[in-house]
């Protein structure tokens, strides 16, 4: 008999990434270890449709960021596909895109924290997401989770809401690190060291990031 091929398992990890910092790497390892994946893609947002503000870098420079925080892990890798793309990207485009591009023998997993997954359950057209994705919702210091079991949506696939994604709550150490707490940070000439790779730190000091 021949042998199944084994359908290899790609993680998404989107966000701003205005900088990338340690909860977002923490998070995508421990995705990658919990739910036996291949390879973690990051997916820094082109423009993103609910953040207009100018403290946002040009997509290009969260991409280098991203680039030198990931560089030393050989599963962590970086995607331009919504920084290239025209106007404001939606996760759940991008992933449709991802499934064209991978096809069905690749399963993703969209990886993301507990205040952002909110957002999914309630996304028109989730249902299309159904079959092709899994959502990994990591746990984040001041987000309950409380209201997702409210929603039945816990634990794992029990009562999962119709029609909508599986949602997985996945328990990572705390890290009460957030990139608006960084850039306020580097504003107030306060420490950014062991926050964020010491690349990125550096990086974002000689280009005198958010400094006016
Ligand atoms: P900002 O403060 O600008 O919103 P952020 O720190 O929330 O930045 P994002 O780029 O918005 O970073 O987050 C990308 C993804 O990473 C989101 O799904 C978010 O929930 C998750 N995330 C960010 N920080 C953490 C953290 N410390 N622990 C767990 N998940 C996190
Ligand atoms: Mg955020």
């Amino acid at each position: 008999m021949p042998e199944e091929k084994k359908r290899s398992r790609l993680g998404v990890m989107g966000g701003t990434f205005n900088p990338i910092h340690y909860g977002h790497l923490v998070t995508a390892e421990e995705a990658l270890f919990q739910f036996n994946l291949d390879k973690v893609i990051f997916m820094p947002a082109g423009v993103p449709p609910h953040k207009t503000d100018k403290e946002i870098l040009p997509p290009e420079e969260r991409y280098i960021l991203t680039v030198i925080a990931t560089a030393s892990n050989p599963d962590f890798f970086v995607s331009r596909l919504e920084i290239e793309r025209k106007g404001p990207s939606y996760t759940i485009d991008t992933l449709l895109e991802l499934h064209e591009i991978f096809g069905p023998e690749v399963k993703l997993f969209f990886i993301t924290g507990a205040d952002a997954v909110w957002e999914i359950l309630t996304w028109r057209n989730a249902e299309k997401l159904v079959e092709l994705t899994e959502f990994i919702a990591a746990t984040r210091p001041g987000y309950s989770l409380e209201k997702f079991k409210k929603l039945h949506v816990l634990p794992e696939d029990k009562g999962r809401v119709k029609g909508k994604p599986k949602v997985s709550i996945m328990e990572i150490p705390a890290l009460a690190i957030s990139s608006t707490d960084i850039r306020r940070r580097v504003r107030e000439n306060r420490p950014i060291r062991y926050l964020v790779p010491e690349g990125v730190a550096s990086y974002i000091e000689k280009s005198g990031f958010w400094k006016d």
